[in-house]
Order: C-alpha cells, then structure tokens, then sequence
C-alpha cells in the first residue's frame, strides 16, 4: 500500500502547503481521505481523478473538504461523464456542500457524487480496503478512521480531541496518522477539540501503535517543536507529515 500526504497543514495552509488529505493506494484501489484546501492539484500529481475509487471526508470543516468543489466542477464537465463517485461523509454532507452552489450545480450534485453516510459500526468496503469509522470529539460530527488492507493497517485521527475511540481506532496499527495541532503548554487551547503534542503522543502510546505520523499542525508552530514533544511520551517511530511525502507499508516494504 502506498500512502500519499497531499496536505498536512492545520485550518490554514503553511507557505507552499495544503490542509489536510490523504491517497491510499492498494492495486486498482485509489482512496482519498479528507480533501482539504490545495489538495486536488497534489492528488492530480498521483493519480487522475477520473480513477478514484471513493472520497471519504472526515468531518464538514472547511481545511478537510473544500477540494470537493473543484473535484466537482472537474468530474461534471469531464467529456466522459464519470459522475456517481462515492462519497462518504457525515450525514446530511452534501447538502451542506450544496448550500452555496447554484440551483443548477446542486442539482447536478447528487449526480456527480454517489452520497454515503459514514458512521460508527459499519465497515466500509472499498475495492481491496476496509475502513471503519470512531466518534471524535470535536465542535461538529466527525470520525476518525481505520483502514486495513491485505497485511497492513493505518489509523488516521481526523480532528479530535483525547478520546477512548480513538486509542480503539488507532489499536497496534502500523502506521497512526494523527492531529498535533497544538504545542502541550496550549493545552486549554487544545480542549476545543484538538490535541497537543502530547496528546496524540500519549494516544499512539496507548495504542500500541508502531508508528505515528504528526498532522494538522498549526501553521504558527514549528513542526520540529512538535515533533520532539511527542517524542517525549510516545516511544516508536515518530515524524511530521509533509505534503508530498509518500509512505509504503505492507509486508517488509516499510519506506
Ligand atoms: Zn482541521
Ligand atoms: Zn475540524
């Protein structure tokens, strides 16, 4: 499987950077998750987006789904019609998505995109991948995810604040995607629904898993800060995600 960082930036992009998305890659199957501001041009450096499978977003916050907007207007003028994309997202998503189109452009929206809810219980087969969806805590209705493929796991936080369903998530994966949005003195901050550096430390820890990837960090922070708090509480491999950078897990090939 190979994992493709197209945006990591927390609400607002870094120079250069995007928010948050990410391409799971396994065989035919092409997943995003999250679309977030700046992320369609960098998906369209990996793969064309007549070729994805799905796009699941994670929770109806502008830095995760504003992409869609551009994603639609490309796959409803695209010479080959190839609208009915599926879609997961939070219930009652799309139309949210469709509060400030046009009346023509909403009511092309359900055409375009293939609407399912995500929600917490179901697993959500995706071509050769399964994901399931765990409540966040966060201001609007959101999930963190766990995606599994054929000898490799990966659990990615969404934004969130500490919570059991997220250690269950993220349980002995191999790869831990997860938000670090503050440094740990912010964590009053932090209680609105994110994490510090020592927050997502401590959830990895508490996991088990075998190696964290720090998101979502605040543009005003400096990811090296971040990055040496969270090693401070968890104990595996630890790094900061950086749009562009491409990560394989699966068997041995651990890049
Ligand atoms: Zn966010
Ligand atoms: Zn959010």
């Amino acid at each position: 499987m190979m994992l493709t960082v197209l945006g990591a930036s927390g609400t607002y992009p870094r120079p250069g950077g995007a928010c948050n998305g990410y391409l799971v890659q396994e065989g035919e199957t092409n997943l995003v998750i999250d679309l977030g501001n700046g992320c369609l041009s960098r998906l369209r450096m990996a793969v064309e987006f007549t070729e994805l499978s799905a796009v699941l977003i994670t929770h109806m916050h502008i830095d995760h789904f504003a992409d869609l907007y551009p994603l639609y207007y490309a796959l409803r003028f695209h010479p080959g019609k190839p609208w009915g994309l599926r879609l997961l997202l939070p219930e009652g998503g799309l139309s949210l998505v469709g509060r400030i189109l046009g009346e023509d452009a909403r009511a092309h929206l359900p055409r375009v995109f293939r609407e399912e809810a995500l929600c917490s219980g179901n697993i959500y087969q995706i071509g050769d991948v399964y994901v399931s969806a765990f409540p966040t805590s966060h201001p609007v209705e959101g999930y963190a995810v766990r995606v599994e493929g054929k000898g490799w796991s990966l659990a990615y936080s969404s934004d969130t604040g500490p919570t059991p369903h997220l250690v269950e998530a993220a349980r002995g994966v191999d790869l831990f995607i997860c938000e670090a949005t503050l440094p740990a003195s912010y964590q009053e901050e932090a209680s609105h629904g994110h994490m510090t550096s020592h927050q997502a430390g401590e959830a990895a820890e508490a996991a088990g898993a075998r190696r964290l990837l720090l998101t979502h960090i605040w543009p005003t922070f400096e990811p090296v800060e971040i990055l040496a708090e969270a090693r401070e509480v968890y104990h595996g491999e630890v790094e900061v995600a950086r749009e562009g950078m491409v990560l394989r897990l699966g068997g041995a090939d651990v890049a």
